[in-house]
């Protein structure tokens, strides 16, 4: 589903975020990307969603070479990824109904579509009864699930979590974790998420990749936090 191969990261400033990552991430699956601030955990999620280009190596997505990806292909890659961001990044004056049925506007879905599809999203994040307020009348907890709904209405069969809880305080977190696998487990999508949270990490007993100086220093399937 995600192969990375060789992947180096230099920025402009010659800062090499990423030195040499292999990595395969297989459909359907859990990955927890650990490692300390600066290890290039971010970079890494930015190269997967396309926001940043490689220095070198290659990207495939569900099949798709990256390099041999056009301008016009960018919206494809959207919709094939849903991205959630530690800082939810929802519209302030868009009620939550509205931020999650803004996204499948803009990209021409019909009306009565929209009608069917954002009422059983919203259910399935557990804010139905939300739908009306607006981004600050709501939790932190609850702002993060109008984010993951508002990623995941155009099906994706993957969703990227940058740090989707480190924003959060710790059940809150959690509910966001659980809700997070349900999706996996129950959606069929594959889930790559990045955390500081060594208590969630340790407990979800899921895949775990820690990153070091750019590089994969450990992978273990049910893995602790080792960063
Ligand atoms: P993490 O997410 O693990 O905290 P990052 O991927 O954000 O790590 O950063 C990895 C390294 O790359 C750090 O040394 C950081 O300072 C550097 N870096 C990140 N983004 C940029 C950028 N746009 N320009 C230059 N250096 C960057």
């Amino acid at each position: 589903m995600i192969y990375l191969e060789n992947i180096v990261k230099e920025f402009p400033n010659k800062t090499r975020a990423l030195n040499g990552i292999n990595l395969h991430i297989k459909p359907k699956e859990f990955a927890i990307i650990v490692g300390r601030s600066g290890a290039g955990k971010s970079t890494l999620i930015q190269l997967i969603t396309k926001q940043e280009e490689p220095t070198k190596g290659n990207i495939y997505v569900g099949g798709i070479n990256y390099k041999e990806l056009r301008k016009g292909d960018l919206p494809y890659i959207r919709r094939k990824i849903g991205v959630v961001f530690q800082d939810f990044k929802l519209l302030p004056k868009k009620t939550v109904y509205e931020n999650v049925s803004y996204a499948l506007e803009v990209s021409g879905v019909k009306s009565s579509e929209i009608k069917s599809r954002v009422p059983k999203i919203l259910d399935i994040v557990g804010l139905a009864n939300k739908a009306k307020n607006f981004p600050n009348e709501l939790s932190g907890g609850e702002q993060q699930r109008v984010a993951i709904a508002r990623a995941l209405v155009h099906q994706p069969k993957i969703l990227i979590a940058d740090e989707p809880t480190g924003n959060l305080d710790p059940k809150t977190a959690w509910g966001i974790m659980d809700l997070l696998m349900k999706i996996n487990e129950q959606g069929g999508r594959t889930v790559v998420l990045t955390t500081h949270n060594k208590e969630i990490v340790d407990k979800v007993k899921k895949r775990v990749i820690t990153i070091k100086n750019g590089k994969v220093v450990s992978d273990q399937q049910g893995g602790g936090y080792t960063a």
